[in-house]
């Protein structure tokens, strides 16, 4: 497969190199190939990318919703029709098995697209009823948006934005992550073929020096950060010095509790799911997994037992369940943690070892609340199992975190479930589930984990903003 793309930049419809910039070599995660090289974008190419996306916008916005969903689902189907070829191109970038990349990547990417082509021609204003006159709104898009993407999720973070930005008029300039550029730009080819208009969704690669020039630009009336904390808290306030809206989803270090009712089968399932899928570099992960007193040894032996049942290998072989971590910086800080817990006290139930990039799955148990491994996000297959007696303090714990993100319950009784979920300080909770993100739900944080909803309804009013018409149908009664 030819990873190396024609050019490093998408812009105004066209692939554009600028080799003045810094070279970006992209790595195989498992191999450490180099597999494309690519520059990072000077201030004339990210003026280039602002200049057409400005320019785009304009008649964009013109369309009828019906001819912008129209693009946009036809965008969708291609994703799905090439699903196959994407998949692997997004499993050599990022080092996730494919046999997670052609089911959770592309494919929820391409629902992002159809879900907002459908709720495009939908969004109305409302009239409001004043007597002889009246009052009218119109939800109108915002203008240029900046996408800035983390590595975890590539092709479904730019999806995610990309799909509400331009089904409600906007246009959009996404930056990847360096770690994992190559996704973004397959997207603006798509999205080319299936009709949006040049400029209208451009790809400019680099580090976060690319992401704040893009920031603060003068024409930029929105940024949208898939990120961490510390990264967050920059692009916000960079934002915030031209009060541009924002959407930031960022890290957590979310709850599972597994009460002891739970279907232990299932709360395994679900605490594996939200711990070593995508090598456990997944934002809403259930990090700190609860386990109530009564199940505990039970939980942890058959968690055993099936963590280390794991398939690890090329991720390129259909058999494989977990791949390598994106990065060897990724690599380094994950061991980190893992030697930390050991050196806590935390029981090492399975796992804790390495070999090349890939970490093992790994379960510590008797983790306290004040280890460094319950408190900070690991992003690797590093489990934490704390125990609890009684529901009032595990809900007291589970919030005392500055994150909020997620949180998840396992219990057949439905009233504690409900009323449980109810006290979670988190934007996604799931009752007897775990990281499940259906595009039709909306997704986000709270607290540090961020502001803004992806997806569902509610991120419509994330890229749009309202304007209020009054109308006069009488003479003008003036004081003076
Ligand atoms: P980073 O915060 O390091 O980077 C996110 C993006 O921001 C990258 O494209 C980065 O560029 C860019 N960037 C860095 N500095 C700046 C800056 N000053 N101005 C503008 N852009 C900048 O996150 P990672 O890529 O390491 O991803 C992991 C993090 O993402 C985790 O904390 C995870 O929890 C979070 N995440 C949150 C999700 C959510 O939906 N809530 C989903 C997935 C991940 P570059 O990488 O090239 O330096």
């Amino acid at each position: 497969m030819n990873t190396q793309p024609r050019a490093s930049h998408f812009i105004n419809g066209a692939y554009v190199e600028d080799e003045a910039g810094v070279p970006l070599d992209v790595l195989n995660p498992a191999t450490g190939a180099v597999i494309a090289t690519l520059h990072e974008a000077t201030p004339a190419i990210v003026d280039a990318a602002l200049a057409a996306a400005t320019v785009a916008q304009k008649a964009w916005a013109r369309l009828m919703p019906v001819e912008r969903a129209r693009v946009l689902r036809r965008a969708s189907d291609m994703i799905r029709d090439r699903n196959a070829e994407l998949s692997r191109l997004e499993t050599l970038d990022t080092g996730k098995p494919i046999q997670e990349t052609e089911v959770a990547d592309w494919p929820s990417g391409a629902d992002a697209l159809e879900y907002f082509a459908g709720l495009a021609p939908t969004v109305t204003g409302e009239t409001v009823p004043l007597g002889a006159d009246f009052a009218y709104s119109l939800r109108e898009p915002l203008g240029v948006c900046v996408g800035i993407g983390a590595w975890n999720y590539p092709s479904q973070i730019a999806c995610w934005k990309a799909a509400p930005a331009l089904a409600m008029g906007n246009a959009m300039v996404f930056k990847p992550s360096e770690v994992t550029p190559l996704g973004a730009l397959k997207l603006a080819e798509i999205l080319m073929e299936a009709g949006a208009p040049a400029g209208l969704f451009n790809v400019v690669q680099g580090r976060g020096g690319v992401g704040a020039q893009l920031v603060t630009d003068a024409r930029v009336a929105k940024v949208s950060l898939t990120g961490s904390v510390p990264t967050g808290r920059k692009v916000y306030a960079a934002a915030a010095e031209g009060i541009r809206h924002v959407t930031m989803e960022l890290g957590g270090k979310s709850p599972l509790i597994v009460f002891g009712d739970a279907d232990i089968d299932s709360a395994v399932g679900a605490a594996m799911l939200g711990n070593f899928y995508s090598a456990g570099q997944i934002c809403s992960n259930g990090t700190r997994v609860f386990v109530h007193r009564s199940i505990k040894e039970a939980f942890l032996a058959r968690l055993k037992t099936r963590a280390e049942a794991i398939i690890m290998g090329d991720p390129l072989d259909p058999a494989t369940q977990m791949g390598p971590l994106v990065s060897p910086e990724q690599h380094a800080k994950v061991m980190a943690y893992v030697e930390q817990a050991k050196a806590d006290g935390a029981r090492l139930i399975t796992g804790g070892g390495a070999s090349g990039a890939f970490v093992q799955p790994t379960v510590f148990a008797d983790v306290t609340d004040g280890m460094t491994l319950a408190c900070e996000e690991v992003f690797g297959p590093v489990m934490a199992v704390l125990d609890f007696e009684d529901e009032d303090e595990v809900v007291a714990r589970a919030n005392a975190t500055e994150f909020g993100l997620a949180a998840g319950v396992f219990t057949a009784d439905l009233t504690r479930a409900h009323r449980v979920v109810a006290a979670l300080q988190a934007g996604t909770c799931w009752i007897n589930a775990y990281n499940l993100t259906p595009v039709e739900s909306s997704f986000g944080g709270v607290k540090l984990s961020g502001v803004g909803r992806e997806n569902g309804k509610a991120a419509i009013e994330h890229y749009t903003q309202l304007k209020s018409v009054y109308v006069g149908m009488g003479p003008v009664d003036a004081p003076y």
